[in-house]
């Protein structure tokens, strides 16, 4: 229809008519002009721990300013944060701060680095953009927790001004996507490999969803696939499902399964494989690669110990370079 506007974002490529906006919510025609109306207007501002992300090769110990506007392009129905990514803009009541404030603000509280956050920075990706290079200017480093659901050409343009990033991989699997997350899976593994490319530091996550996606033929696909596009450096994360939104049916994942899929992982070739919600457990350590010392000593979110800092990532035991941001 004359003055209906096209999103080349992310993958679903809104056709979007003139005051409406995209399957996000986020993104509107306003007078065949593609505005994103949450810019400078995020919903979600806190300071947390490195690990909450989780980052476990980037600063490890490090605060993080944190930050999200509503929306999302994705409709994972188990989503912890439904509340504000599945929301209207309007719906909440929001902070205003814009790009150069974010970074101030984030200097001031005395953290090292910015996240964008919580729901998808993809849709509002002008703010985090522009954030980012605020943020770079002041020497702050820039992550990006995200799902990758976006087109290569704006999400290379993207991590140019990001240094990390925590990627959601859902499952190795397209009818997951479709069923589970309302997308698909093509489109976000080639985000993570560009990512890879483009020099981000990348750390890989699959949330597992008891009878959905944690059979171990599904694991093993997903780690094959970062074994041959990624390498073994890239660390995995396996973390539990809790029932939220409209998966309310379901169990949570039992430690039992993560720390099976973590063994599989480290059996098939990948070096560092942690999962979350098992305080003091040797899965949130990281551990040398090749004499197995523990580098890093996690509980929680806490670090307890980073023998990794003062040696720029070389192993005191061995010597071995162990992949990551270290200091
Ligand atoms: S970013 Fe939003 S508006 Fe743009 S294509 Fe994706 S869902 Fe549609
Ligand atoms: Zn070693």
């Amino acid at each position: 229809m004359p003055g209906d506007v096209t999103c080349l974002l992310c993958p679903r490529r809104c056709r979007i008519p003139p005051g409406a906006a995209g399957d996000c919510r986020v993104r509107v025609n306003l007078d065949g002009r593609l505005l994103a109306v949450t810019y400078g207007r995020p919903v979600a501002v806190h300071v947390d721990p490195m690990e909450k992300k989780p980052l476990f090769h980037f600063l490890p110990g490090a605060e993080i300013f944190s930050l999200a506007t509503v929306g999302c392009n994705l409709h994972c129905i188990h989503c912890q944060n439904w509340e504000i990514s599945q929301a209207d803009p309007g719906e909440h009541d929001v902070y205003d701060l814009p790009p150069d404030r974010v970074a101030a603000v984030a200097a001031h509280e005395g953290c090292r680095a910015v996240a964008w956050t919580y729901t998808e920075p993809i849709v509002f990706y002008e703010y985090t953009y522009d954030g980012s290079v605020a943020c770079r200017e002041r020497g702050l480093k820039t992550v990006l927790v995200s799902a990758g659901y976006a087109n290569p050409r704006p999400w290379r343009r993207l991590c140019g001004v990001i240094d990390a990033a925590i990627l959601d991989l859902k499952a190795f699997s397209d009818a997951h996507y479709r069923e589970v997350c309302g997308g698909t899976l093509a489109p976000v593994l080639e985000a993570i490999r560009i990512a890879h490319e483009e020099g981000v530091w990348i750390e890989v996550l699959n949330l597992l969803v008891p009878t959905r996606n944690d059979d171990p033929a599904l694991v093993d696909a997903l780690v094959d696939w970062m074994l041959t596009t990624l390498g073994p450096d890239v660390p995995l994360h396996f973390t539990a499902f809790h029932p939220d939104y409209r998966l309310k049916n379901l169990p949570p994942t039992p430690t039992r399964t993560l720390l099976a899929a973590r063994k599989r992982a480290l059996g098939a070739g990948l070096h560092h494989v942690y999962v979350g919600n098992v305080p003091g457990g040797e899965a949130e350590c990281t551990w040398c690669p090749a004499c197995h010392a523990r580098l890093v000593h996690r509980v929680g979110y806490r670090v307890l110990e980073n023998r990794l800092a003062a040696t720029g990532g070389r192993c005191p035991e061995c010597g071995a370079q162990v992949a990551g941001v270290w200091a």
